[in-house]
């Protein structure tokens, strides 16, 4: 399969997110997506694509996510957009939460929150924007126009979903945001998430112990 784009992921943080360059095949253009942290990493492979980077993005705001966005988009003078205005919250702890965490955190400001129909664009390649709650209230995932990949963030994962046991946390959000957003995508649909291996659509409405029933 030849997606008109590519992912370079680089695991970023304690825990072990998976950050990653998305660069447009045909403009060579690229979207820094989530850079939690280790940010000489993240350079390192935007340098590696040899793609222009355009923007930042954020599928949510929490700190192995969006800790070392301020300073990339600074760094390299990106704009950032997303998540959703819903964790506005959290990206304005994320100085704090990082002290308590021993991991350096900033508070991000995005350019432009994010909300569900909206449409998100790295170089040609569109993006359509779903808001799913439940992990975190601002929670959004991305949708490549033909549907061949999903910017997932910590909402599905190989086998998973989202941790919910926040005091924010929604499971049944969730779990139905899930069910009706992301399972009726075609079974080929490739979903990135934000830890772990990739997957796809077809393979978690299978056989996802979550989302069984
Ligand atoms: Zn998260
Ligand atoms: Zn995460």
């Amino acid at each position: 399969m030849s997606y008109p784009i590519k992912f370079l992921i680089v695991p970023v943080t304690p825990f072990q997110q998976n950050c990653s360059v998305a660069v447009c095949t045909a403009t060579n253009r690229a979207a820094i997506v989530d850079p939690g942290g280790d940010l000489d990493r993240v350079k390192a492979a935007l340098e590696e694509t040899g793609a222009t980077p355009e923007k930042i993005l954020l599928t949510h705001g929490h700190i192995d996510h969006a800790a070392g966005a301020t300073t990339l988009s600074e760094e390299l003078g990106l704009p950032i957009e997303g998540p959703h205005l819903a964790d506005k919250f959290l990206l304005d702890d994320l100085e704090a939460h990082g002290a308590r965490m021993g991991i350096p955190g900033r508070k991000v400001v995005p350019g432009r929150w994010l909300e569900e129909g909206d449409e998100v664009t790295i170089g040609d390649c569109r993006f359509s924007v779903l808001h799913i709650p439940g992990h975190s209230p601002g929670h959004v995932v991305m949708v490549l126009s033909n549907k061949e990949v999903v910017i997932g963030g910590d909402v599905l994962f190989d086998g998973s979903i989202g941790r919910t046991d926040f005091p924010y946390g929604d499971h049944d959000a969730l779990i139905s945001g899930i069910k009706e957003k992301l399972l009726p995508l075609p079974d080929e649909t490739v979903v990135l998430p934000g830890h772990g291996q990739a997957t796809t659509i077809g393979r978690e409405r299978q056989s996802n112990p979550f989302l069984q029933g």
